[in-house]
């Protein structure tokens, strides 16, 4: 089996609190590498799950050698239920690294959209600033101050914007809320189109156009869902 060690000089950005980024990945004939210290209990629902994501995020994944674990706690160290992490600034694949972290709340009916989720940042981190733009343009042109996000979660991100922008209009502060809005709703909405039934016990009603968005994914980013 193919392995590999990840070194603290390979993800200097990991830091102390991140050591579980750490260690011995063994490859999984799914692509995925997955920490040694994996259960079978969690092996394999996280591999039924990746081996049926959009195949482009299953080639993308495999292209960086993504790694994976299943953190001992319900959420991740970084507090969410998963959480990808890379050397987002890195020039080449080898350096950016990217890594996802499985929080123990994640397993259930949710978890596959989970890691649509995650590997949709890496997906929108690697494509070119021209296609963000257009995207970005295109949720800019399409989404009301009015309207509802596609999920609760990106609807917070999305009010945050809202708030920044009476609060503080031309500020860093305003861009930062704008960018984060638009790579989670960007996010959110891949996974709903990959699984519409993600968060479906949500107790919330989306107003945006979730076909329209489909087509602005596929035109801007290239993601065929
Ligand atoms: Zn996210």
């Amino acid at each position: 089996m193919k392995t590999k060690i990840i070194r603290p000089s390979d993800r200097y950005w990991a830091g102390k609190r991140f050591q579980n980024l750490l260690g011995y990945f063994e490859l999984d004939p799914s692509g995925l590498y997955l920490s040694s210290d994996i259960s079978e209990e969690h092996r394999l629902p996280i591999v039924e799950a990746f081996s049926t994501l959009p195949p482009q995020l299953i080639e993308l994944s495999c292209g960086y050698e993504l790694t994976l674990n299943v953190s001992p706690f319900g959420n991740t160290f970084s507090e969410n239920v998963c959480t990808i992490y890379a050397d987002w600034d890195a020039r080449d694949r080898k350096a950016v690294s990217p890594h996802v972290e499985v929080g123990r709340s994640a397993f259930g009916t949710d978890l596959k959209p989970y890691l649509v989720h995650e590997i949709s940042h890496l997906w929108w981190r690697s494509r070119p600033s021209e296609a963000r733009e257009l995207y970005r343009q295109f949720l800019l042109e399409t989404t009301a101050d009015t309207d509802r996000e596609v999920t609760h979660y990106a609807h917070r991100k999305f009010e945050h914007y809202l708030s920044n922008l009476i609060g503080a209009p031309r500020s860093f502060a305003l861009r930062n809320a704008r960018e984060i809005w638009m790579e989670e709703s960007f996010c959110e909405t891949v996974a709903k189109l990959a699984v519409p039934d993600y968060k479906s016990d949500e107790d919330w009603t989306a107003t945006i156009d979730l076909a329209r968005r489909q087509g602005s994914i596929d035109q801007a980013t290239k993601l065929k869902l």
